[in-house]
């Protein structure tokens, strides 16, 4: 029969302690002494380190926070007027007087790696100041802990310290305004889900407060919604930001159109809406200037709005014209970067677009055709030292291999073509300026592909670890 929870005494309970100004005893000073004192120190611990030797890192550390180092072996008289000890020395002995002595005067004490001679731990923390995440395993696993640590690291965004701070400054007058409690909660849950949230993480606290005033003054008013620029990366759905996740999962609209990978929008919330804007067979694509006013008219409906770009929403991208239009609204926007196609592409197909024997400097260059022709003044692309990369070229590739042997490039410049690329059905074919169109002629790859020229592509052979080249 199981136990319930309650039968099962805590072994530690969790809580958080004030040490600013408190007369703390390190005992040691080793490497792991080190970081105990560093973590002292973050909390303001007065810290006494009784050790014969100490690292030269513990002592600039001391001499930065006013801290002193006794320099000798620990003695029972080292625990006078302090409130709390640590002991990490590599002596068992050592460390297990500091503990019976400390045990005697009832004063809270640590001996590092040792659960057993603890009356308090350390969790592992998650720190987003003011706001801190605490991990124990109650000393039974410090490595599951730390892996559990890192996994909370990428849930929790970066900026929620700043949010947590905003919070505490505008508690009182959140306070003030609404008498209720559970009122003012369920306006808080809004406020720090919503677009105040994001503001302040975005690091636009004076316009977050204007507008939680605002809502405050009204909260029956309908509220502006929000639009987000979300760069999705080019396909891979490990590649989008921890930022364009988090917008992406608060959205009540998604977006997107072909480019996007199907998994990505289905990370959206289940009960946003979601939009294809998209070519779509014979179809064509929503017109620019209609998706334009879509954003605007979803944001004034009071919806949070992401919409979904592939690869960067400022690379070739259209994310200026979209925004355009949102700003003479005065509606807030944010735009999130993501990775582009070329530096996708290009690092899982093994090529590096700069080296420093090859390339010193890439260039992003539109590759598709205006009639019959790609708009381009080709004597600037000379240089064996510059790698080109072309998006939407594969219309105009017999254009571009022809331009740039006309302007000087050799014909046995060496020439990749990605299909798909960081999607499980990225492959790539490799050729020169020569060769490469009656490859591709032969090959018939499917869109999105994306062309890299350049002595750097000779390094795919020794580099990829992901698809196949096709020759
Ligand atoms: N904003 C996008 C580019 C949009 S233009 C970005 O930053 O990546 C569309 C072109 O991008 C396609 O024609 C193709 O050349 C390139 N592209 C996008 N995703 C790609 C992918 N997964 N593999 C290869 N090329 C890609």
């Amino acid at each position: 029969m199981s136990e319930s929870w309650e039968d099962k005494t805590l072994e530690f309970l969790p809580v958080c302690l004030k040490l600013v100004g408190v007369p703390v005893l390190l005992v040691g000073g080793g490497e792991v002494a080190t970081r105990k004192a560093r973590l002292l120190l973050r909390a303001g611990a007065a810290l006494t380190v009784v050790s014969p030797r100490i690292t030269g890192e513990l002592e600039v550390l001391l001499a930065e926070h006013s801290g002193v180092w006794r320099e000798a072996c620990y003695a029972q008289s080292d625990l006078n007027g302090k409130t709390l000890v640590v002991a990490a020395t590599p002596d068992a002995a050592v460390n297990k007087q500091v503990f019976v002595d400390a045990q005697q005067l009832s004063m809270p004490v640590n001996v590092v790696d040792s659960p057993a001679l603890c009356t308090f731990i350390f969790p592992a923390i998650v720190d987003r100041d003011p706001l801190l995440i605490a991990i124990s395993s109650s000393g039974r696993s410090p490595v599951l802990t730390r892996i559990l640590r890192r996994k909370i690291e990428a849930l929790v965004p970066a900026a929620y310290g700043r949010l947590a701070g905003f919070a505490g400054r505008m508690r009182q007058v959140v306070k003030d305004s609404i008498g209720q409690e559970a009122e003012r909660r369920r306006f808080w849950e809004q406020t720090l889900e919503g677009t105040v949230a994001e503001q302040v993480m975005a690091g636009q606290e004076a316009e977050a407060e204007r507008l939680l005033r605002e809502r405050l003054a009204d909260t029956s008013a309908p509220h502006t919604g929000e639009v987000y620029l979300v760069g999705a990366g080019p396909g891979d759905p490990d590649l989008l930001t921890f930022k364009a996740a988090r917008l992406l999962q608060s959205a009540d609209v998604v977006l997107y159109d072909r480019l996007v990978s199907p998994a990505i929008v289905d990370m959206a919330r289940r009960d946003a809406q979601r939009l294809y804007v998209g070519k779509r067979r014979a179809d064509h694509s929503v017109p620019q200037t209609q998706i334009n006013q879509l954003l605007v008219d979803l944001a004034l409906q009071g919806k949070r709005v992401a919409r979904l770009k592939g690869g960067d929403p400022f690379v070739f991208g259209r994310g200026g014209e979209e925004i355009e239009l949102l700003a003479k609204h005065r509606i807030p926007f944010q735009v999130v970067p993501g990775i582009t196609a070329a530096n996708g592409a290009a690092c899982y197909a093994g090529i590096p677009l700069t080296h420093r024997d090859h390339a010193q400097s890439v260039r992003f260059v539109a590759g598709y055709l205006k009639n019959n022709a790609v708009d381009h003044d080709w004597s600037t692309f000379q240089s064996t030292t510059e790698t080109l990369v072309f998006y939407m070229g594969l219309m105009g590739l017999p254009v571009i291999c022809e331009q740039l042997q006309v302007h000087g490039r050799a014909p046995d410049t060496p020439v990749a073509l990605i299909e798909q690329g960081t999607t499980l059905e990225q492959s790539i074919l490799v050729g020169t300026l020569a060769t490469m169109v009656d490859l591709v002629a032969r090959a018939q790859p499917s869109a999105p592909t994306l062309i890299i020229v350049g002595d750097v592509v000779r390094l795919h052979d020794s580099l990829a670890w992901f698809g196949r080249a096709i020759r």
